[in-house]
């Protein structure tokens, strides 16, 4: 059976077909298995998103696919920016921008509490589903550091090791991630099922 990701980016594609290879026949990106399709993500939560992206793209194509949503929830927003990560500040993948009004939401809160969650789902052609979700706790600094990693990273403090997920290196952030473990979760759940 072939399995079809439902990403082009260039980090999570490698990144999953690597832990993903020993279980099918073939693992495809859309790209490389000619699907051009997007999935309207208007789900209240990652899980929903990533279903819906999952399910859409197994129905397209007739294989396996699975698909990952993930965001930032922030204690003192109430678990804001969430599903709107992306596009927080109105503009869709304008990281900077986004930090920006992070900052600016919690001027003068000590509450910096934060979670990053990461949510998958994988759907077989008749419509089987697998699913898996996992967090990256830690708190919102006060001011940007560190070059690594992509979105909130520069803000997002490790307060165990007094870094940021933008100053450590894709290794060991992918190895504590809410992407990484969810991932990693998904796996084991393969392994043990029926399916
Ligand atoms: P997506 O699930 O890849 O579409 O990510 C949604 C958004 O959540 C990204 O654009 C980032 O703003 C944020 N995000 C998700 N995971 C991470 C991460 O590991 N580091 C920083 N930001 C992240």
């Amino acid at each position: 059976m072939k399995l079809i990701i439902a990403s082009n980016n260039a980090h999570k594609l490698t990144e999953m077909k690597a832990i993903l290879a020993p279980f099918f026949d073939d693992v495809q990106s859309m790209r490389e298995a000619g699907i051009e399709h997007e999935t309207v993500e208007d789900g209240k939560t990652f899980m929903e998103n990533a279903v819906k992206k999952a399910r859409e793209l197994a129905e397209i194509s007739g294989c396996c696919a699975i698909a990952d949503d993930s965001g930032l929830c922030v204690d003192a927003l109430g678990g804001a920016p969430g599903v709107y990560s992306a596009r927080h500040s109105g503009v869709h993948g304008d990281d900077k921008a986004n930090n920006r009004k992070l900052l600016k939401e919690l001027e003068g809160t000590n509450d910096r509490g934060a979670h990053y969650t990461c949510a998958i789902a994988l759907v077989w052609p008749d419509g089987r589903l697998l699913t898996a979700e996992d967090y990256l706790y830690g708190e919102i600094a006060h001011d940007e550091r560190g070059s690594n990693g992509f979105g909130y990273d520069p803000l997002f403090l490790l307060p165990e090791r007094g870094l940021r997920t933008a100053e450590i290196s894709p290794e060991e952030k992918n190895r504590i991630s809410h992407r990484g473990k969810a991932l990693r979760q998904l796996v084991e759940k393969l392994k043990s099922s029926e399916i």
